[in-house]
C-alpha cells in the first residue's frame, strides 16, 4: 500500500499525465514506503519486458464450445447405454418383433395326405390243412 497520491502502477507504465507524473517522482523522493514499492515494480517490469513477445493464438476455444461436444448421434449412443430403463425398452421390443415375425411366419404344417378308401379286400388265411392219416 503506498501513500502516493497517484498509482505507482500508472507511473511505472507512465499512464500518468505529466504534472501527475511529477508529483510522484516528488512523493516517491521524500518516501521510503513508495521507493521500495517503485523498486518491485521497477524489477517486475523489467522482468516481464525480458520475455520475449509471443504471437497471440489465433484461435481460442472453450471447453463449452459446441466443437468438443461429441456428434449427436455418439450422445444419444451414449446417452442410450447408460439407461437401464431404455436398454429394457429395447430389449423387450426387440423379443416382441420376434415374437410376432417368427408367428406370422412360421413353418407351414405338414400336408395331411387323404387316401381315397378303396374297398378293402381281406383275403383270408387259408385254414391250415390237416393232413390226412
Ligand atoms: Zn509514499
Amino acid at each position: 500500500m503506498s501513500c502516493s497520491p497517484f498509482d505507482l502502477k500508472d507511473y511505472i507504465l507512465k499512464e500518468l499525465a505529466d504534472p501527475q507524473q511529477r508529483q510522484v517522482e516528488a512523493h516517491v523522493k521524500t518516501c521510503q514506503p513508495c521507493q521500495e514499492e517503485l523498486a518491485q515494480l521497477s524489477l517486475t517490469e523489467a522482468a516481464l519486458l525480458a520475455l520475449r513477445d509471443e504471437e497471440i493464438p489465433q484461435r481460442i476455444a472453450f471447453v463449452s464450445d459446441p466443437v468438443f461436444e461429441p456428434s449427436p448421434w455418439r450422445r444419444a449412443l451414449a446417452a442410450f447405454w447408460n439407461s437401464g430403463a431404455r436398454l429394457g425398452f429395447a430389449s423387450a421390443a426387440m423379443l416382441s418383433a420376434a415374437l410376432v415375425f417368427f408367428a406370422v411366419n412360421r413353418p407351414a404344417p405338414a400336408p395331411v395326405v387323404h387316401v381315397a378308401s378303396a374297398p378293402v379286400q381281406t383275403i383270408a388265411p387259408a385254414p391250415p390243412s390237416i393232413p390226412e392219416a
